[in-house]
This record gives structure tokens, C-alpha cells and sequence, in this order.
């Protein structure tokens, strides 16, 4: 059986505007309907960049807090994937948004030029970005604009900075990086396969190329990503309608290569992600976590009075019912009289 393929939607960006494309989604509301329409179409992965209502970029972390409880509500079980691109913010402002815990993030492990500057993405920024989101149970989904951001990804999860299995996203067509080009494309799937067994990948093509990468990473096994954030465009004629129609394209596509859409369940077993819900034990295990560690942070003097350091948690299965253990005892020492209960 072929792998089913999970659909990429980019719905915003941060380049294309409503003059370029009425349909370009911008604001919240507009986000959340236009994914809606992507996910019914047969997307199961949104990738999100927020806006000012004006049109200009913004990484405000509100906004992608009212967005991902929008496309929560109206997309369930949905992938929500958190730009932290380098054209929205500057420096750590560009991970402000992880601690909302989305299931991914994206992560350029590199720097490269754009059509008009210089995509920064300096080694202690990526290393921050990537703790960050290890530190919040949020994948990332590795950018490659440029080969060597392939290796430094690789690099880095071997050395346990990234989490394994590796998803990457190979990204052709920008001006000034890399043009579109099978040979590469296959030499890239290649050294992924041989390097980071295990690992996943999408094909991304900007503009008309868009459809190219369709094609080529259905055919190689790869997984799609399609939306207005890289092409405005349906044909060279007209304007794309919708995130959706350009998703449907994607959907109908994939019978040509023997692939069908994942599901939404499909698409979370591929990347490793827990099925969706509070049913998901990585995310219970990773809430328990967090919020063990702000009682930590709240009571330390308190704990070294106590003299109660914190043992290690048993290895898988119930990790987080100690942690909701641990918490309890914790409440219970620094608070006695207030018992073990979490109020
Ligand atoms: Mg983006």
C-alpha cells in the first residue's frame, strides 16, 4: 500500500496581500474560515503566519492564540503549524508564540538570500527556537531553503537538539536560493533517507512551480504542501480562488500517483504526533510537566525548607499521572492547609 499524503495548507504568509489576491486570508476570522474550507477540501496540516489587520506582519502572539483556538474548534484534530520566519519578527521575538504549544513549528536551519535580503537564521537563533519548542512538545518541521540546512538539521538531532524522527521541508523556486530542480530534489530525498532514516519530507514550490513539487513529491513518496502564503495563482491566466480549491487540486492529483489524501489520523501517525484530543498522552504528559515546573518555580525556597528534591519520573506509562502526583504533594507541603487539591 502507498503512503497517503498529507496535505499542506500555507494559508497567509507574510508576502501576498488582498491587492495581490482578494482571497488571501488576513484576518483571524478569515483565517479560520479559510482553513475550515482547506481542512473539509482535504488538508490535515495548516501552516499559519498571523497579520495586522492592515495587512503588515506581525508575530503577536495573541493573534495566534485566537487562531489556534479558531481552527481547534473548527478543524478538529487539524495539525497547527506556527511560522516562526524570519520576515514577522526579529531574533527570540520569532518563537513568542511556541509556549501556545501548537503541534509543530517551522525552523530554518540556516541562513540563505531572498529575492530582496538576507533570511537570518544565525546558529544561536536556531538553537533557541529549536529548546523552545523541544521544551514545548512542539515538532518542528525542518526548512530547507539551501542543502546545508539539510545537515545542520541532521546534525542537530543527533546531538538531541531536535527530536527524531526528522520532518523537513524542502523548499524550491525562492529567488536567489535554490531554483527548481529535480536532480536536487532527488539528491535531497536521498541523503534524507540515508541520514535520518525514519524521517518524513514535503516538496514546496513558490509561484508556477507550486504544482511541479505536487507532482514530484507524490511521485517520490513525499508529502504536498499547496496554499495562497506560495502562489496566488491558478493558471497563468487566473487568480487562485481559495486555499481550498488549490488543496482540492492537490487531493484530486494524488489518484494520478496511486496516493490518496492522509487523514487526519493518518497524518498525525506519520509525523509522530499524538492523536488528537486531550487523549493524546504526550500532551498530558507535557501539560503535567509544565505545570509541575512553574509549582517548582513558585515554591522553590519553600521545597529546599522541605528538603523534598524531585526524583526522577518512572520511564513511560504514567508519567503524567506522578507528575499530577507529584504537583498534588507539592500543593500539599508548601500550602498545608490548604490540602492537595489544585484550586
Ligand atoms: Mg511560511
Amino acid at each position: 500500500m502507498t503512503t497517503p499524503c498529507i496535505i499542506t495548507v500555507a494559508i497567509t504568509g507574510s508576502v501576498p496581500r488582498k491587492e495581490n489576491n482578494p482571497a488571501v486570508p488576513i484576518t483571524v476570522v478569515e483565517q479560520v474560515e479559510s482553513t475550515q474550507a482547506a481542512f473539509e477540501a482535504g488538508a490535515t496540516l495548516a501552516h499559519c503566519h498571523v497579520r495586522n489587520d492592515d495587512g503588515s506582519t506581525t508575530s503577536d502572539p495573541e493573534k495566534f492564540g485566537r487562531l489556534l483556538e479558531g481552527l481547534r474548534k473548527h478543524c478538529p484534530g487539524m495539525i497547527v503549524q506556527f511560522s516562526t520566519g524570519g520576515r514577522s519578527g526579529q531574533g527570540a521575538e520569532r518563537g513568542g508564540m511556541i509556549a501556545l504549544r501548537p503541534e509543530m513549528a517551522s525552523l530554518a536551519t540556516g541562513s540563505c538570500n531572498f529575492p530582496l535580503r538576507i533570511y537570518e537564521n544565525p546558529p544561536e537563533l536556531i538553537r533557541m527556537l529549536a529548546d523552545l519548542m523541544r521544551e514545548h512538545d512542539v515538532k518542528p518541521e525542518i526548512e530547507v531553503f539551501d542543502l546545508s540546512m539539510l545537515y545542520q538539521a541532521i546534525a542537530l538531532s543527533d546531538e538531541g537538539v531536535i527530536g527524531k524522527p526528522l520532518h523537513v521541508q524542502f523548499v524550491f523556486g525562492v529567488k536567489n536560493a535554490l531554483p527548481v530542480s529535480r536532480d536536487a530534489l532527488e539528491f535531497f530525498v536521498g541523503q534524507l533517507a540515508k541520514l535520518a532514516p525514519g524521517a518524513t519530507w514535503t516538496g514546496a514550490g513558490i509561484g508556477r512551480d507550486q504544482i511541479t513539487l505536487n507532482r514530484w513529491s507524490l511521485e517520490l513518496g513525499g508529502h504536498c504542501r499547496t496554499g495562497l502564503e506560495d502562489n496566488v495563482r491558478w493558471d497563468a491566466e487566473t487568480l487562485a480562488p481559495s486555499n481550498a480549491a488549490l488543496v482540492a487540486r492537490v487531493a484530486e492529483l494524488c489518484g494520478e500517483y496511486g496516493r490518496r489524501p492522509a487523514t487526519v489520523a493518518e497524518a498525525r501517525a506519520l509525523l509522530s504526533l499524538p492523536e488528537a484530543g486531550w487523549g493524546g498522552g504526550r500532551r498530558a504528559w507535557a501539560s503535567a510537566k509544565a505545570c509541575v515546573a512553574f509549582l517548582e518555580r513558585r515554591f522553590c525556597s519553600r521545597l529546599d525548607r522541605h528538603g523534598s528534591p524531585p526524583p526522577n519520573p518512572p520511564p513511560s506509562r504514567g508519567r503524567a499521572f506522578w507528575l499530577c502526583d507529584r504537583a498534588r504533594s507539592l500543593r500539599a507541603a508548601t500550602h498545608p492547609s490548604k490540602g492537595n487539591g489544585f484550586r
